[in-house]
């Protein structure tokens, strides 16, 4: 069994990206910049977004943050998400998820320039990753498909299960295993045999949201296991959606949590950020 080392990848990522900042710096003057909405006091929201302004400043890029109150109306959300559209130096706007319950985060998404979506979330980019012909892929799916790369796990005709099919992650997470010619199939809340299902899995991604979800006996000997969840056990301590403890031993691989897919999905960002940088300013 091998632990897939969600840090070593993800500071590769960032590493990669630092350097080329540094190119588009002296070569074109150029910084790339990404805005971070935040509305409302959600501790775990406030946790993201602190890791996300640290990894702009490792990767060298400018971040700037707008911290909304909770009371904030949806005009002046929207408001703010026109303004930083039309900010030459704002390349990446990204609105932290969950907003509080008044506001309407599919409204606000679709009031993102797709130019702009580092998130990937926008219909239009939504559409364009279905067709196959992205820009970017969204953060968390595209993180775990770069950990598989860079462990040299092939996705070709394996069968592939994930568990959850959310906008976010399962299915965007179905369809870029798809596009690399797996076999896949979507679990959700109404699957029946899930755990039928998921034990024929060679390549199985839990994104359900469930702590310690994936249990022993669905797991195949020598399967990969990609734990997308950020769940607190019975104790308050943060853990995956897969019982690690009794999993690992089954697996050819596994990703621990915390330490496996977290750190990919801020990696991801910095990618998808210089990418909309280099589109905007026409540089291949
Ligand atoms: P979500 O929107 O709540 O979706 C959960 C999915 O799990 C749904 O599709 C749901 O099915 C399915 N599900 C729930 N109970 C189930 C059951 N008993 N059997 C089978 N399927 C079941 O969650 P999400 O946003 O995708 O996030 C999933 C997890 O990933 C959470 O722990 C979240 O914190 C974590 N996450 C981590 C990162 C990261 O960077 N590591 C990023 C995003 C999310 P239905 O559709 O039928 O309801």
């Amino acid at each position: 069994m091998q632990i897939i080392d969600g840090k070593k990848v993800s500071a590769n990522v960032k590493e990669s990206v630092r350097l080329e900042t540094l190119e588009l710096k002296n070569n074109y003057g150029i910084t790339p910049g990404l805005a971070v909405v935040i509305v409302g006091n959600d501790p775990a929201s406030r946790v993201y977004v602190n890791n996300k302004k640290k990894a702009c400043e490792q990767v060298g890029f400018m971040s700037e943050e707008y911290a909304l109150p909770e009371e904030t109306t949806q005009e002046e959300l929207l408001e703010l998400v026109k303004t930083l559209n039309g900010k030459d130096d704002v390349n990446g706007i990204l609105v932290q998820l969950p907003l509080p319950k008044h506001l309407d985060d599919k409204a606000v998404i679709e009031a993102i320039n797709p130019k702009k979506d580092v998130d990937a979330f926008h219909a239009v980019n939504v559409g364009k990753i279905m067709l196959g012909e992205y820009d970017f892929l969204p953060c968390t799916p595209a993180g775990v498909m770069e950990m598989l790369h860079q462990y040299n796990i092939t996705v070709e005709g394996k069968n592939c299960v994930v568990i959850g099919r959310s906008n976010i992650v399962g299915k965007p997470m179905g369809m870029l295993l798809l596009h690399e010619n797996g076999t896949v199939t979507i679990c959700h809340s109404k699957t029946k045999n899930l755990a039928g299902v998921c034990s024929n899995a060679d390549i199985l991604v839990a994104a359900v949201g469930i702590p310690k979800f994936v249990t022993a006996d669905m797991v195949k000997d020598g399967a990969v296991v990609i734990d997308v969840g950020m769940d607190r056990d019975e104790n308050g301590k943060l853990c995956g959606d897969v019982d690690f403890e009794n999993v690992k031993d089954k697996c050819s691989y596994i990703t621990p949590v915390p330490g496996g897919v977290g750190p990919m999905t801020i990696a991801t960002l910095m990618k998808n950020t210089i990418k909309a940088c280099k589109i905007q300013n026409n540089i291949n």
